[in-house]
């Protein structure tokens, strides 16, 4: 016997757990999916902006969890002082959250009903959609990053390798960190950049990331890069000896935009990550998420249609992107 609701959503993130408060505000339910029972670890700087916020309609004073205001300095190599800081950009304000906290809330938030379940198989019969032999739905909402099941099955991946970042990242305590975030651009020519991102409670968020081509380019990795950023954070006395070699990464990999590859077809969309959608300049995809989660429960509802043009491709302003040639 198939479980029938009218729309699921496979993936939990930002981006599911978005379209499924949208749906709930507008008195309709979503099932969520997700393969990993929340709070889970999800690999991030945990940095968004305050859009993130007003789309979602809550104050950083209605947040339960740790949410820091970002004191941001940003650097590009060789310069060796910081070439943009916060106080420069008096209209943004960007906040630090730790992701396990975050996506959990959200998702509480959102009151949808959610199923444990790592989703393998999805077939179209007739107007619905069935998932693993066990659900059936009319709408499906593909949320589930990179490697979407529903991504796979029915959008022919037109996703441009250029466009793929790969990271590395360590969340960790660090109670004597520094309190201001901060952004290195071009450290040994990294066609990206690292950060180091002080967090509630005591955390730190340590990482970097870049588009994959640079790596076959340049014949360095991602952990020659890690290994290189910590050494120049003991050199400025962020990071002590000790912790920085006991320090282990971990790598995880998505798509900024492009205007290629579709997002919907039939009733099924792709949202977040599953779409590629993060920021051209700095790979920001909360927003995007958020904003594309929201933008696929509107055309459910039957309000607007949902289409990629309508999403934001960059996070800074072009005098900020100019600086920084991002
Ligand atoms: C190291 C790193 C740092 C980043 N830093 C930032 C940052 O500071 N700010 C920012 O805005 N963006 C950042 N990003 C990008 C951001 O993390 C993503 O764009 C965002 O998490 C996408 O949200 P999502 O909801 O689409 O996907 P996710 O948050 O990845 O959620 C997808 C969900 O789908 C579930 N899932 C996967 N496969 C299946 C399956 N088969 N069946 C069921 N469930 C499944 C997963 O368990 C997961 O819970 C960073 C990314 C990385 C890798």
């Amino acid at each position: 016997m198939l479980e029938y609701y009218e729309t699921i959503i496979v993936g939990g993130g930002p981006a599911g757990s978005s379209c499924a408060w949208k749906l709930k505000k507008q008195g309709k339910e979503a099932l969520i999916i997700d393969k990993e029972a929340f709070p889970r670890l999800k690999l991030c700087a945990g940095w968004i902006s305050s859009r993130v916020m007003e789309m979602l309609e809550f104050t950083p004073d209605e947040y339960p969890h740790s949410m820091l205001t970002m004191h941001t300095q940003l650097y590009i190599a060789p310069i060796p002082f910081p070439v943009v800081s916060s106080w420069m950009l008096p209209w943004r304000k960007d906040y630090s959250i730790r992701r396990i906290e975050f996506d959990h809330w959200l998702l509480q938030r959102s009151q949808a009903p959610v199923k444990t379940h790592q989703v393998k198989k999805i077939e179209r019969q007739g107007e619905h959609y069935i998932i693993d032999d066990k659900y059936e739905c009319k709408y499906l909402v593909g949320a589930a990053g990179t490697g979407c099941p529903v991504r796979r099955t029915f959008f022919p991946d037109r996703r441009v390798s250029e466009k793929l970042i790969v990271t590395l990242e360590k969340e960790f305590e660090y109670p004597q960190r520094n309190n201001n975030t901060q952004i290195f651009f071009n450290d040994h020519g990294l066609q990206g950049y690292s950060w180091y991102a002080p967090k509630g409670n005591g955390f730190l968020n340590l990482g970097l990331g870049a588009v994959s081509s640079y790596f076959v380019q340049s014949k360095t990795n991602l952990h020659d890069h890690f290994r290189w950023f910590l050494k120049d954070l003991v050199k400025r006395r962020l990071l002590d000896e000790k912790t920085s070699q006991e320090l282990k990464p971990a790598g995880h990999g998505f798509y900024i935009f492009t205007n290629q590859g579709e997002v919907k077809k039939d009733n099924c969309f792709l949202i977040g990550d599953s779409a590629g959608l993060a920021t051209i300049d700095l790979a920001e995809g909360i927003r995007a998420s958020v904003e594309s989660g929201l933008l696929a429960a509107d055309e459910i509802l039957g309000n607007s249609q949902y289409t990629k043009t309508k999403i934001d491709k960059f996070s800074l302003n072009r005098v900020v992107r100019w600086l920084l040639r991002a």
